[in-house]
């Protein structure tokens, strides 16, 4: 006999609430809770100036710092196809924007986007502490702390959803001698702004996006001296003066930094940028992803439903490296609300078929080395699971506005915010802002007045 869903939402960051909204979209919502541990909606997008704890005393979730503006343009992975900035704004706006203003569009489309009160829907400051399988009652048994009444609960639920984000438990390796270094040293999860670092000479660890801005956010506010080291080769990016990069470091001595390549320079401030762990310690064991961040985390059907050792009804939203954010999130929200109400165009397949089909996107993830070959696994994926859902295949336009974006970083790190891209959807060119290096006011106010 077919039970009627009982949905059970992680997190109320863009995932989760694209999961709200594109239930809301199929007409009657559905029987779903979302829990979420924060005040409020937003995931990483509310800022708070908090590290270690937040206010509950729980971990602190967001790794977002003053002056933040987007890493990659607005058009290529953060415009929704049914609302765009145009209608958002009322007006084109610059193709990069500050935190602030990520948040107020986000906002804007889960007021305004749809006719349901999707707030409705969610238990702010509610932790999900436990999530087990129970194999008998064939649903999922859900612990749930609310913070402010200091109440413990149990719930079940048909289906569960997590979108709890991969951002937030730092990956920190040990590097010899640090431990004896007298100068700071922290976590980019608890950098709040750069203005600390003026005059300072700062020691970068690590080969991303956070790593790549957080010594752009140094100089821009006014450190003397900015290294940037990794493991792996340089991206061989054009740096403003003041920025170097080298060979990885062999140790630390004191506060000196001695590099593999025989070079040594005394450093006042070590942020590590080397990444986060995809950990979910809600969940059973059998219920967990790797803790390595990966293009294609293993057991995922389309990217999310996890089949390996599930019963087919717990779904990661947002769990893959991101260089797609929202609109794959929503496009992969679409999939899942289908799967849940039998709504998807396609049958689903068989258990065989579908390990088939997960062992070729794991394998070819595994093949993933660098940002190139990542958009062009992600564009594959966004294809394959819009054909499924019936998601406008409008969003891999997107792709063409990637390769030029991370041109412009590698022509110029200091200026390759400056350009503007066009929307997908209304055709328009985005009017250019202050120039980055320039911009030191993130509020969304002086955004506006764009
Ligand atoms: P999150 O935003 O992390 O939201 C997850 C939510 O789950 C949170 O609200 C959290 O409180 C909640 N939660 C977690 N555990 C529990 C629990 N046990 N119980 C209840 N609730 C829980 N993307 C871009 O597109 N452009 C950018 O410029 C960009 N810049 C970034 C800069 C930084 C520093 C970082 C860290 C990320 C950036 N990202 C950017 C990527 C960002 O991860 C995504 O934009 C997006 O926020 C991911 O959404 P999410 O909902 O999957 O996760």
């Amino acid at each position: 006999m077919k039970t009627t869903p009982r949905i059970c939402v992680i997190g109320a960051g863009p995932s989760g609430m694209s999961v709200l909204y594109q239930f809301a979209e199929m007409g009657n919502m559905p029987n779903v809770v979302c829990y979420e541990k924060q005040k409020t909606w937003g995931g990483i997008w509310n800022f708070t100036w908090r590290t270690g704890l937040d206010e509950n005393n729980e971990h602190c979730h967001s790794s977002l710092y003053k002056d933040l503006w987007t890493n990659a343009p607005k058009e290529a992975n953060l415009e929704f196809p049914d609302y765009t900035f145009e209608k958002h704004f009322g007006k084109a706006v610059p193709s990069f924007m500050p935190a602030s203003a990520v948040k107020d569009y986000l906002e804007g489309r889960w007021k305004n986007g749809t006719k349901i009160d999707l707030s409705k829907y969610i238990q702010f400051n509610t932790v999900v502490r436990y999530v087990r399988y129970d194999v008998d009652k064939e649903h999922y048994v859900v612990v749930v702390d609310n913070c402010k009444e200091n109440e413990t609960r149990e719930e079940f639920f048909s289906h569960v959803i997590v979108c709890a984000g991969i951002f937030n438990f730092p990956n920190q390796p040990e590097l010899p001698g640090i431990d004896k270094f007298q100068g700071r040293v922290l976590h980019s999860h608890n950098f709040r702004g750069a203005t600390e670092f003026k005059g300072q000479t700062v020691l970068i660890i690590g080969g991303s996006f956070s790593a790549e801005d957080i010594a752009l956010q140094s100089i821009k506010f006014g450190a003397k001296h900015v290294i940037l080291t990794c493991r792996h080769e340089s991206h061989h990016l054009r740096w403003p003066e003041g920025v170097e990069e080298r060979p990885f470091v062999d140790k630390f001595d004191g506060n000196k930094v001695c590099f593999l390549d025989g070079s040594e320079m005394l450093v006042d401030v070590v942020v590590f940028c080397t990444g986060y762990r995809t950990h979910f310690p809600f969940l059973e064991s059998k219920l967990r992803l790797s803790e390595d961040t990966a293009p294609y985390p293993s057991g995922l059907y389309k990217g999310t439903l996890l089949v390996e050792h599930g019963d087919c009804k717990l779904f990661y939203i947002g769990v893959q490296n991101q260089i797609y954010s929202m609109t794959l999130f929503d496009c992969l929200a679409s999939w899942v609300c289908k799967y849940i109400l039998g709504k998807l165009p396609d049958e689903p397949k068989s258990m065989d078929e579908m390990l088939k089909d997960v062992r070729k996107w794991e394998a070819d993830g595994q093949k993933v080395t660098n940002p190139i070959e990542m958009l062009k696994l992600h564009t594959t994926l966004l294809d394959d699971i819009s054909t499924s859902s019936g998601y406008t295949k409008d969003i891999l336009k997107a792709g063409p506005r990637f390769m030029e974006w991370l041109q412009h970083r590698t022509d110029d790190m200091a200026t390759f915010r400056d350009h503007s891209f066009r929307s997908i959807y209304t055709n328009t060119l985005a009017p250019t802002g202050s120039p980055f290096m320039q911009a030191f006011d993130d509020s969304l106010e002086t955004f506006k007045k764009c």
